[in-house]
C-alpha cells in the first residue's frame, strides 16, 4: 500500500489474469463466474495446474481490479443460479490486502466465493465471502500447510471444504480426517480425483459404497476446454 499525492491509500495486486467463465468446481459448478486469479503461492502441490500463477501477472491497482469485473459481470443479477465472484490464485490469502479486494468485491451486490488452500488465516475474510477450502492431503506433498483454527471461521451450510485425491491413501486419510472432526454435517465436503491420476470411477464407486456423505466432483471446465487451457 502507499498514499499518492492526495494522500489517498493506493492497494495494488499483481494480477495473473481476470476472466468470465462457468465455473468448474464446488456447489457452484455450471454458473457463470468472473474469476480474478492473484499472482503467487508459497505452496507446491505436486498436480498444481496453475504454475503460471506462481510469477506472472501484472500490478493493478484494486479500484480498477473492481471496475474490470464490473464491466465483465454487467448488471447485477439475482437468483441461485446468477453470475458470482471468484477470487483465487495461485493462493490468494498470501497475498497482502487480499481481505480488502474481497470486501470491495461484495461491494458489488453478488456473491462473492474464494478459493483458497487452508494454509493462511481466514479470519480476516469477511463471514459473507463463500469459502472453498482446500484440506491439502498427504499425497499433494503440502499437506503439513494447513491451519487448523481455519475451522473456526468457516461458516455452516455456507463454506466448502475440498478434497483432491492422488490415490487411495489420499482417499482413505480424508475419510478419517472428516469423520474424526465430523465436519460433513457442517459443510459441504467435495471429493474429487486429480485428473489422470485417479480414476473417477473408483473415487465415485468407494463414495457410494462407503456410503460417505460427500460430493463427487470433476472440473466441468477441463471437460470443456481441456486440461491445458488457461483462462476459463
Ligand atoms: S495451493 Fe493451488 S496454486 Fe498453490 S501449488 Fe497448490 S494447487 Fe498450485
Amino acid at each position: 500500500m502507499e498514499d499518492d499525492r492526495d494522500g489517498r491509500s493506493i492497494v495494488r495486486f499483481k494480477v495473473n489474469e481476470i476472466f468470465h467463465s462457468i465455473q468448474g468446481e464446488g456447489t457452484r459448478a455450471g454458473r457463470a463466474c468472473v474469476f480474478v486469479r492473484l499472482t503467487g503461492c508459497p505452496l507446491r502441490c505436486v498436480y498444481c495446474d496453475t504454475e503460471y500463477a506462481f510469477f506472472d501477472g501484472s500490478f493493478m491497482e484494486l479500484e480498477d481490479i473492481i471496475a474490470d469485473v464490473q464491466a465483465r459481470l454487467g448488471p447485477v443479477r439475482r437468483g441461485p443460479d446468477a453470475p458470482f465472484v471468484e477470487l483465487t490464485g495461485g493462493e490468494p490469502l498470501a497475498i497482502p490486502f487480499a481481505s480488502e479486494l474481497l470486501k470491495a468485491m461484495l461491494g458489488l451486490g453478488c456473491e462473492v466465493a474464494l478459493e483458497t488452500a487452508g494454509s493462511h488465516d481466514l479470519a480476516p475474510v469477511p463471514r459473507e465471502v463463500i469459502k472453498i477450502v482446500d484440506r491439502k492431503t498427504p499425497g499433494s506433498g503440502e499437506g503439513d500447510r494447513w491451519l487448523e483454527s481455519n475451522l473456526d471461521f468457516m461458516v455452516p451450510g455456507q463454506d466448502e471444504l475440498k478434497f483432491v485425491l492422488m490415490d487411495e491413501g489420499d482417499y482413505e486419510w480424508s475419510k478419517a480426517w472428516c469423520a474424526e472432526r465430523g465436519v460433513w454435517d457442517r459443510y459441504t465436503v467435495l471429493f474429487s480425483p486429480v485428473q489422470g491420476v485417479l480414476d473417477p470411477s473408483w473415487l465415485a464407486e468407494r463414495i457410494v459404497a462407503d456410503g460417505l456423505p460427500v460430493r463427487f466432483q470433476m472440473q466441468l471446465h477441463k471437460l470443456i476446454w481441456g486440461a491445458e487451457r488457461s483462462g476459463v
